[in-house]
């Protein structure tokens, strides 16, 4: 019986269990979970492995109706079943390690994947410099621009550790971080203005590895953010700053909160009561001009209002991304 391709659905599987807190499996998931020739697929490709830790308690897997406990069999009866467990419907039962152990995934060998995948292996060894997050791939060139390439899983467990070790390896810029974890996560921490690609959308499963097809057109995208014409509040809470034709204008928290209340409203308008709630401020003494005072330009650019005191956001400074 053919089972249908295997490979995306292998690709989603392993994306997944990448993201997860703890990245082991019990047993019962591999054989009971209705994936068991997904997670077998992915073990002969080295991506999931069965780790030496014995599963707390499994299925048994005759009457797979009670819970037993596989203890390892002295001597063994045979190298293929050391392990043994008692059921009391069904006695004694001889397990295999696949069985009895918890299986987990292996990050590491994704990001060895991608650093054979993007022509990196011979000159630069992989080096794992977040513990089980992040690892460094190597440079390259792509487009004449000097790229330092990473691999990242979980990152937003540790954003703040993740940006110190890619200030380190990488130029400012100059970094490519590829990712299992949902991009949209990060514009709330300091990684916000990272250049970040989700590796389902460069990479897919083959036989035995993973293929990347070009990253070069999602790098150019990125690149036309780094043109010195831009006008955006990209980096209104990554860095508390605006970005004016290219210029970065940090700006006051009073300001950044006003921002902030608009972009909430999505475009739509809001009154000044609310907003001087918002900031705490009594509604008799809000003045723009004041919050404004030293960002007229901000203020001129970004925002729209009327004479009865309604302020928005302009709709070209709407995060388009919004989920
Ligand atoms: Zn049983």
């Amino acid at each position: 019986m053919s089972l249908g391709p295997i490979n995306a659905p292998a690709m989603a599987e392993m994306c997944w269990l990448l993201e997860q807190k703890d990245t082991r499996l019990l047993p019962d998931a591999i054989w009971l979970g209705g994936k068991r020739h997904i997670y077998q697929h992915l073990r002969s490709m080295e991506a999931l492995s069965v780790t030496q830790e014995v599963a707390p308690s499994v299925l048994c897997p005759d009457c797979t109706s009670r819970s037993i406990l596989p203890e390892l069999l002295m001597p063994p009866i045979s190298t293929r079943l050391p392990y043994r467990a008692y059921c009391s419907d069904c006695g004694w039962l001889p397990l295999n390690a696949e069985q009895s152990r918890l299986w987990h995934i292996r990050p590491a060998k994704i990001a060895d994947w991608l650093n054979a995948a993007l022509g990196l292996r011979d000159r630069h060894k992989v080096e794992m410099v977040v513990d089980d997050l992040l690892w460094y791939l190597g440079d390259r060139e792509i487009r004449r621009q000097r790229r330092s390439l990473f691999f990242g899983c979980r990152i937003a467990s540790d954003p703040t550790k993740v940006k110190t070790e890619l200030a380190r390896l990488a130029c400012p810029g100059a970094e490519v971080l590829i990712t299992t974890s949902d991009l949209a996560q990060f514009k709330t921490t300091p990684l916000a203005d990272r250049q970040f690609l989700s590796l389902r959308a460069i990479a897919q499963l083959r036989k035995s590895h993973l293929v990347v097809e070009s990253i070069e057109p999602y790098l150019t995208e990125l690149a036309t953010q780094e043109q010195t014409d831009e006008t955006s509040l990209r980096l209104l809470h990554s860095q508390r700053a605006v970005l004016i034709n290219g210029t970065k204008i940090p700006v006051s928290p009073q300001v950044h909160n006003f921002l902030t209340i608009l972009e909430e409203a999505d475009g739509d308008e809001v009154h000044k009561r609310h907003i001087a709630s918002k900031l705490a401020i009594p509604t008799a003494t809000f003045r723009t001009a004041d919050i404004f005072k030293r960002h007229k330009q901000v203020q001129a650019i970004f925002i729209g209002n009327d004479n009865t005191g309604n302020y928005w956001l302009k709709p070209e400074f709407l995060t388009l991304e919004r989920g």
